[in-house]
């Protein structure tokens, strides 16, 4: 078994980080295998290099020791460029040169488990007119999402202990796999970083179980192993909301700073044990 703790390093971890990493280090120490830690820092514009030594902190204050090397996203810009080739000479993807305020506009935009729809403007240029814009104007690369998943078939995924899932992926749309400021999407890079970290246990918050529609339908695409998931209730915070990572007061850093036995808490966290005002509830 191997798992993995993904962080964004956007912000400080908040106790909701805590309870994802402690139930995929546990998992995989349950069962003598390996754990490990992936940095998804392709957001340049977000992402902070304090951030990611402070959340490796976090962790081993926690007393959670990880395999390996962390990974990062930003190293691995080459397998996204590289997949996405693969998709562009299948004709699976196109380039969108549409702008937020665009898709907005559009009136037969549904709102999906992804946000809007994309509503397809961009999925019928023409060859002539994809290359004059491409080389004029920004754009990210948009999986063709139907003609994908005519090829594939259905798709189905294990929820442990909970039997298979139907994936959906026509309910998100045209997928973004390249952003305009991004060399690849969350959706293109974690189904790719999770193959080739050896991940065979996906354990993360329930809000993402929408995003595993996609990416399987990206494994399907790709030819990658379908690992097995598990998505857990989020933490909500004494104000009733899912914590974010603006809650200061609920921050590792903030309770390390007040003396908090991290592996205390770690080993209250496995058992759903939170402090007062915090509830697990699903998405
Ligand atoms: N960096 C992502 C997040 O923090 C990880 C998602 C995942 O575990 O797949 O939401």
């Amino acid at each position: 078994m191997l798992t993995r703790f993904a962080p964004s390093p956007t912000g400080d971890l908040h106790l909701g980080h805590a309870y994802s990493a402690v139930l995929a280090h546990d998992a995989a120490r349950a069962a003598g295998g390996a754990f490990r830690i992936r940095i998804d820092d392709i957001d340049g514009s977000r992402s902070r290099e304090e951030y990611v030594g402070a959340s490796l902190a976090d962790l081993t204050w926690l007393g959670l020791g990880w395999d390996g090397e962390p990974v990062r996203q930003s190293a691995r810009l080459g397998d996204y460029a590289a997949a996405l080739d693969t998709l562009r000479a299948r004709d699976l993807v196109y380039p969108c040169f549409c702008t937020r305020a665009d898709i907005a506009a559009s009136l037969s935009a549904p709102h999906g488990p992804s946000g809007a729809v994309y509503p397809g403007t961009c999925r019928d240029l023409t060859a002539a007119e994809r290359e004059r814009r491409i080389a004029a104007e920004p754009h990210c690369w948009r999986l063709d999402t139907a003609r994908a998943l005519a090829i594939v078939g259905d798709l189905i995924w294990e929820e442990q202990g909970q039997g298979m899932r139907t994936a959906d992926p026509l309910a998100h749309g045209d997928i973004v796999l390249a952003r305009k400021d991004a060399p690849a999407s969350y959706h293109l890079a974690s189904t790719l970083d999770d193959t080739a970290m050896g991940v065979t246990h996906i354990i993360r918050g329930g809000d993402l179980i929408a995003a595993t529609d996609v990416h399987r339908l990206l494994q399907a695409l790709l030819d990658l192993p379908t690992p097995l998931y598990r998505h857990h209730p989020l933490i909500f915070g004494p104000d009733g909301k899912r914590l974010a990572k603006r809650d200061a007061a609920a921050s590792l850093a903030a309770m390390r700073a007040a003396g908090v036995d991290g592996r205390a808490l770690a080993a209250d966290l496995l058992t759903g044990r939170l402090p007062t005002g915090y509830s697990l509830q699903m998405p």
